[in-house]
């Protein structure tokens, strides 16, 4: 079968990119997707009268993002506001921790973070976040340790560092390279802007503005051949079991940076060039998964959450649900340590966990999981008046055959010129978009909705070049 550009992946990027083929008035073109849905790494799922998100959640922004434009044009922003309060604080034997002394700290930590750019030495390689948070710790202890026992201060500070790991993807912030972070641009706007009707409303909006039977879904690109004129796309039906070819004059490969770390070797005939695999090779692609904790009743309306602050040296075990599912003594559990009620739902808490942590959790049954969660709950606010946790829904991104890992970072040992490698086209026949490629906005969604826009105009360029 002949098409001119063979798009792989229908995230957002290449649906970013095959909208803009469409304006462009390019039709021949054809988006082959491994899994059964559209979206990716957006993937909404309907629950309770409203959804839960697998995936993305956020718009991170709403000035000169693209993503939150088409969400202000369906009207699908979520312009309402969540004004529960209520959350409880506890150490690990159960100890309530007093909220405004924690949220102070807090939101100290924030400042700290935000003022770790003055920190940053370019000239430094090799600088990761975690030195840089280890220089200005002190500075925290030293205001509060009057107040507050410093181990407990340690564990606040190490948990308001979280979203700097949910950010990354990654548990440990000595491996993010702070050259690289700081390279990052935050947008301007609300950071935390909700989609009122989930995020596939709008992968299913740009899907929906494709000609018909142009995105192929359950279609596994096994090999993409690039030796001769045209490329020869591989391709397995997952469904059927058939294999076909595809051949064109370009192909547009969305794919994780997960899934060229583990296949490149293998999608790839020849080789990619040394530089580009190296890049893969280089960069972060980590592993942050979502657990969302059914309860049998509903929260009071104030009710915001729940968070166990881990204190040095005061140990803890799980017991029962320890013996139940004979665990072993990895202590996987501290990653269940923050839980916040979701807005749209009256009985439902959710919590990530990240790194390695995300990993081994991704392999427990779920009843091990929500066995393991009642305890540190009950354990751990007795106070609180609960209700009881009776299901968990929850991501897999590490497992997922589609992607292998959630999103990507820059690690240290690796530059911002890894993602811009990353990006460059091979020969004029391998494009590349998708999250990782942006250096100025990986690991989010308007990121990769840039990239695949930004492509598809390179793509065509390139076809223009090739026919004067
Ligand atoms: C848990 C989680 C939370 C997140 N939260 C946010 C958030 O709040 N805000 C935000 O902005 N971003 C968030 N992100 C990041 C955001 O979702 C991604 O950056 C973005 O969706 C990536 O889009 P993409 O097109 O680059 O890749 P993908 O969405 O991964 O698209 C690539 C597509 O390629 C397909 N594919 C893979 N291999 C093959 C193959 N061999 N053959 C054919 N098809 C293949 C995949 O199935 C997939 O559909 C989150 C991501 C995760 C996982």
């Amino acid at each position: 079968m002949d098409q001119t550009v063979i798009i792989i992946g229908a995230g957002i990027s290449g649906l970013a990119a095959a909208n803009r083929f469409t304006q462009k008035g390019f039709k021949d073109f054809i988006i082959l997707e491994s899994s059964n849905y559209i979206g990716g790494r957006i993937n909404t799922i309907p629950f309770q009268n409203s959804f839960i998100e697998i995936g993305a959640q956020w718009m991170h922004g709403t000035v000169n993002n693209p993503v939150y434009d088409i969400a202000l044009s369906l009207n699908a922003v979520d312009t309402s506001a969540d004004t529960a309060q209520t959350r409880y604080y506890s150490i690990q034997d159960g100890t309530r921790q007093n909220e405004n002394l924690v949220e102070a700290i807090e939101k100290d930590t924030l400042k700290i973070i935000e003022n770790l750019k003055n920190l940053i030495d370019e000239n430094k390689f090799n600088q990761s976040l975690g030195e840089l948070l280890d220089q200005t710790y002190p500075i925290l202890e030293n205001k509060y340790k009057l107040n507050l026992d410093p181990l407990i201060i340690r564990g606040i500070f190490s948990q308001a560092l979280n979203n700097q790991r949910f950010e990354s993807a990654c548990d440990d912030l000595y491996d993010v390279s702070a050259n690289g972070w700081n390279n990052f641009e935050i947008l301007e706007g609300d950071l935390l802007c909700k989609n009122k009707y989930g995020y596939s409303k709008i992968t299913d909006y740009l899907a929906s503005k494709l000609a018909d039977g142009l995105i192929k879904l359950n279609q596994i690109v096994e090999k993409i051949d690039w030796l001769g004129d045209e490329v020869v796309v591989s391709v397995l039906d997952s469904l059927s079991g058939k294999r076909t070819n595809y051949n064109g004059k370009a192909v547009l490969s969305t794919v994780s940076l997960g899934i060229l770390k583990r296949n490149h070797s293998q999608l790839f005939k020849p080789s990619l060039p040394l530089s580009k695999i190296q890049s893969i090779d280089r960069l972060g692609f980590g592993i942050l998964n979502k657990i969302f904790i059914i309860f049998d009743g509903d929260f009071e309306p104030d009710f915001q959450g729940v968070q166990i602050i881990w204190k040095d040296t005061l140990g803890f075990e799980l017991q029962w649900s320890k013996t139940k599912w004979n665990l072993d003594n990895s202590d996987f559990f501290k990653a269940f340590d923050n839980y916040e009620k979701l807005p749209n739902h009256k009985n439902v808490l959710f919590c990530f966990n990240v790194g390695k942590n995300a990993d081994y959790i991704e392999k427990l049954e779920d009843e091990c999981i929500l066995d393991v969660i009642s305890e540190l709950l009950e354990r751990n606010f007795p106070f609180a008046d609960l209700p009881k946790p009776i299901k968990v829904i929850r991501s897999k991104w590490n497992s997922n055959p589609n992607t292998r890992g959630t999103y990507s970072y820059i690690k240290v040992g690796s530059s911002i010129e890894d993602m811009k490698t990353l990006a460059q086209n091979v020969d004029n026949k391998l494009f590349f978009a998708g999250e990782a490629t942006t250096f100025k906005y990986y690991g989010t969604v308007h990121g990769a909705y840039i990239t695949g826009y930004e492509r598809a105009e390179e793509i065509l360029a390139s076809l223009e070049n090739s026919l004067e």
